[in-house]
């Protein structure tokens, strides 16, 4: 029998994983975890425990390795759901070490695949990006623009990824599949005791809340001579905690058995194009902080503009982006300020 408050999430560890188990968890699910802990971290699992005050199983497998992951479902029967987010996510790795991504992103997807078919589970919840789009001809990018060739072998994964559920939920299967398209993901829990941990970061936010904590000395911005309103790249910057409740919110409505299709895709964005200025203003404007940052080159593969039209998560899902930019940007912070306070008391002990 299945226990419609049983999920499986795997990369329950990671960034976007951790905060979705925080929002399933307070929405009444149950969950278990699969990390191999290879890039998520058990400091994610124990500030989850702060939040609810519940305990997070998690199981340190690879998903590549099938046996293992299928001694996962023996162990816990009645499974009615999994949202798959564990992959790896950098671009520029990807670039250098493209194999390294095709095996591990696709091989774990469809052994986790195989596992739902084995023990008849029918929802699943695949972690998907708006870098399947490429170089986006309108904007705002709806869910059907045409898919443009991928800019790096990470983004080629997640078309792989979405194709490769597509195919698995013909008609005839009875599978439920949605796919959520991430713009750009920041921010932390409002209670700043989770958030995103990179320990040398790529992504803006990351990299502006360590330069700003002193972590780095400073920052750069990669070019602004774009053709945008100040020169900078634009981006859809949205906050982690409204992409974890889309989780939510895809999950009850398959489990209820909403979907006309077996297969949806939808967007989640904010619907505001914010440049890479925009972002820093924001950023000193709630922290107080100044931030030393210089004007760089172009960095490779970068987009010059890309954000969501949400309407169809609004509409179906009933899902809307409740935090605003300033918001997005005081959770980065107070995160970065715990992080601090947390290293200097290890320091003390
Ligand atoms: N960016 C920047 N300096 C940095 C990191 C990022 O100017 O140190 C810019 C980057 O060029 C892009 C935007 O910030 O225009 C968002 O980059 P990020 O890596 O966060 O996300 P992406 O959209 O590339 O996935």
């Amino acid at each position: 029998m299945k226990d419609p408050k049983k999920i499986l999430v795997t990369g329950g560890a990671g960034y976007i994983g951790g905060h979705t188990i925080a929002d399933l968890m307070a929405n009444g699910f149950d969950i278990i975890s699969v990390d191999d802990l290879s890039r998520g971290s058990m400091r994610m699992l124990h500030g989850i425990e702060k939040i609810t005050g519940r305990k997070v199983k998690n199981y340190k497998v690879d998903l590549c390795n099938l046996e293992d992951t299928e001694a996962i479902f023996t162990e816990n029967p009645g499974i009615a759901g999994i949202i798959h987010f564990a992959a790896y996510k950098s671009v520029p790795e990807s670039v250098r070490e493209p194999l390294k991504y095709f095996r591990n992103n696709i091989n774990s997807l469809v052994n986790v695949l195989q596992c739902a078919r084995e023990n008849n589970i029918n929802h699943f919840v695949f972690s998907s990006s708006c870098s399947v789009y490429g170089n986006a001809e309108k904007l705002p990018v709806s869910e059907d623009a045409p898919q443009r060739e991928a800019e790096s072998p990470y983004a080629r994964t997640k078309q792989m990824g979405e194709n490769i559920c597509k195919d698995f939920s013909v008609p005839t299967r009875k599978f439920n599949v949605t796919l959520l398209r991430y713009f750009n993901p920041v921010g932390a829990h409002p209670s700043a005791m989770i958030g995103e941990l990179q320990l040398i970061p790529e992504n803006l936010v990351p990299v502006i809340t360590q330069t700003a904590i002193g972590k780095r000395k400073d920052m750069q911005i990669f070019g602004n001579d774009y053709p945008t309103r100040d020169g900078t790249c634009v981006r859809d910057y949205i906050h982690v905690m409204d992409i974890a409740n889309a989780h939510t919110k895809a999950l009850q409505y398959m489990i209820s058995e909403k979907n006309t299709e077996r297969c949806e895709v939808f967007n989640l964005g904010s619907g505001n194009g914010v440049t890479v200025l925009e972002l820093i203003n924001a950023f000193e404007k709630v922290s107080g902080q100044k931030l030393n940052y210089k004007v760089g080159a172009r960095r490779p593969g970068d987009v010059v503009e890309v954000y969501a039209n949400n309407d169809k998560a609004r509409k179906i899902l009933g899902w809307e982006a409740k935090y605003s930019l300033d918001e997005m940007m005081d959770t980065a912070w107070r995160w970065e300020l715990e992080m601090k306070k947390e290293m200097e008391a290890a320091k003390l002990n």
